[in-house]
């Protein structure tokens, strides 16, 4: 069955600009076999009338967290709540929709909605008493809770703090609700995941995979797979006789035990996946190590200390970080190193040279994810070595910035997040989300993108516009540069001959209206290897 998609604007992301655009393309089957001018298409057996509409390569999220997106779809959303009051009510609001619900759980609250920037249980108190309430904040590093929960937690004035973390307390000493860093993922997160069913995990998946239809999202990349995911997705791919709705590729999180051999056991393990469970929807390409934290929470490991004076070790030495890097790069697997901070880049980009030197040179394409705030001159050096730029526009959000500038406080905060030296210097540069610590929305991302403004919201003044990117370059960022960095360059992420049939339709064209209709722009379809997987009209 041949289709003819034409009568539309067509961005076909190809990187020279005489053929970013075309008329017309045919899909045969799964694959794009033509483009060109409308007046020369071949013969074909039915028309897809674009009607003026604008389509566009699907967009691959190279970086996110399937399961736990679709978990926190499933939560309460609160990142929209500017006040107490406002999270109060959507608090509220969540019972009444679900009166036999046995717990609450929200997500994405921001500390500048809460009277002086202190929650406490008696805020959640006031309007939830009957059942637990667990509220992550935006960035994943707290959990704000009711005395319900404190109580189901085993929480009390007499709990030690676990070490890397904090139970807030009141000024009587009693357990005021916060649980910070490892506070919230030993007891929070941990009676949480010993509460989870394989069913619950299989309806965070498909949540996500549906969000992700919904956006235009054709692709995505699991960035910290682990045993949980591998068996939720094969259940899902399972339910379908073998296909996922979109292409997904995922990174192992190899953990740092602090024992070379166990470290080394779960790159063979990732190996083996490698090796076995590959399928066009569903493959494991690589490993995932973090090697720092994030500079909100001061974690990131920086060459020059914080402003306050401090500043984090790394979560790998250089010792234990080199055996691994080698091994899985003997293995030809891709490795996606977590550096925000510029040392942990710095170690990055020196273990993987030294695998080079070591397993001698081939073919590779490594990673490095989120590269915050990197040093002069690292771009560069990322290009000489082939490695990806990984970088997630929606954390440059100016309406969450000021808490991250004012970490560095100095000079470095002019170079945040600064997409086009990575551009300049040759390095591929793809573009994600890192959902759910940020919205999944593609579309949004691109807004960010294209303008250093706020998709959170539009009033915040943008930050180092300069470093705004024009919107083609942009999208070729999150489609066909996302699709590359896992190896799919030649496969998928452009609309090309020969190339697959994963295609998005907007009822907007933001090069003719402008960046701010991005915020509103809605899929209309999303084609996934040449099947429409979603449609907005029916
Ligand atoms: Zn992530």
């Amino acid at each position: 069955m041949r289709t003819l998609y034409a009568h539309g604007r067509i961005f076909t992301g190809e990187p020279s600009s005489e053929d970013a655009w075309a008329e017309a393309f045919v899909v045969d089957d799964d694959t794009i076999v033509w483009v060109g001018a409308r007046d020369d298409a071949p013969e074909v057996d039915r028309t897809v009338d674009l009607e003026g509409r604008l389509a566009l390569p699907g967009f691959t999220d190279a970086h996110t967290h399937l399961l736990m997106m679709g978990a926190a779809l499933g939560q309460v959303a609160l990142t929209g709540a500017r006040t107490l009051a406002d999270i109060q009510t959507r608090l509220r609001d969540a019972v009444a929709a679900e009166p036999e619900a046995t717990v609450l759980r929200g997500r994405g609250w921001l500390f500048d909605a809460i009277p002086s920037g202190r929650p406490t249980r008696g805020m959640i108190d006031a309007v939830v008493t009957a059942i637990p309430v667990y509220l992550d904040a935006n960035d994943y590093h707290s959990c704000w809770v009711n005395s319900a929960a404190l109580a189901e937690l085993g929480i009390t004035r007499d709990t030690p703090d676990p070490l890397g973390g904090r139970i807030g307390r009141d000024e009587n000493g009693e357990p005021d609700g916060m649980l910070y860093e490892t506070a919230a993922t030993r007891y929070a997160w941990a009676h949480r995941d010993a509460a989870t069913t394989d069913a619950d995990r299989d309806a965070d998946v498909e949540r996500a995979l549906d969000a992700y239809l919904a956006a235009g999202v054709t692709g995505a990349v699991d960035m910290a797979f682990d045993e949980y995911g591998l068996a939720a997705l094969q259940r899902a791919q399972e339910r379908r006789r073998g296909e996922l709705p979109i292409r997904v590729a995922a990174y192992w999180l190899v953990d740092n035990t602090g024992d070379d051999d166990a470290n080394l056991a779960q790159v063979e393990r990732a190996a083996a996946l490698a090796a076995e469970s590959a399928t066009p929807w569903l493959r494991v390409v690589g490993i995932k190590l973090v090697l720092d934290g994030v500079i909100d929470a001061c974690t990131a490991a920086m060459r020059h200390p914080y402003a306050d004076g401090t500043n984090a070790d790394p979560i790998w030495s250089a010792d234990r970080l080199t055996p691994v890097v080698v091994a899985a790069d003997a293995k030809g697997l891709q490795i996606a190193q977590h550096a925000i901070g510029d040392l942990a880049s710095a170690m990055a980009l020196d273990a993987l040279e030294h695998a080079v030197l070591v397993n001698g040179d081939r073919e590779r394409r490594h990673r490095i994810e989120h590269l915050e705030y990197a040093a002069p001159g690292t771009a560069e050096r990322m290009a000489r070595l082939g490695v990806t730029a990984s970088m997630q526009p929606v954390h440059a959000d100016p309406a969450i910035f000021a808490n991250w500038a004012q970490m560095l406080g100095d000079e470095r905060v002019e170079r945040a997040f600064a997409w086009p030296e990575y551009e300049s210097a040759g390095a591929l540069l793809a573009f994600s989300t890192d959902a759910p610590t940020a919205p999944h929305d593609a579309l949004a991302n691109m807004y960010v993108a294209t303008t250093r403004a706020s998709a959170l919201d539009v009033t915040v003044p943008a930050t180092h516009p300069q470093f705004a990117l024009p919107l083609d370059s942009a999208l070729g960022h999150a489609t066909r540069d996302a699709a590359a960095s896992v190896g799919d360059g030649a496969l998928r992420g452009r609309i090309a001959p020969g190339l697959a049939a994963d295609i998005v339709v907007l009822d907007a064209d933001p090069f003719a209206d402008g960046p701010l209709s991005l915020l509103s722009a809605r899929v209309i379809s999303t084609v996934v290897a040449g099947r429409t997987r979603r449609s907005a009209v029916g």
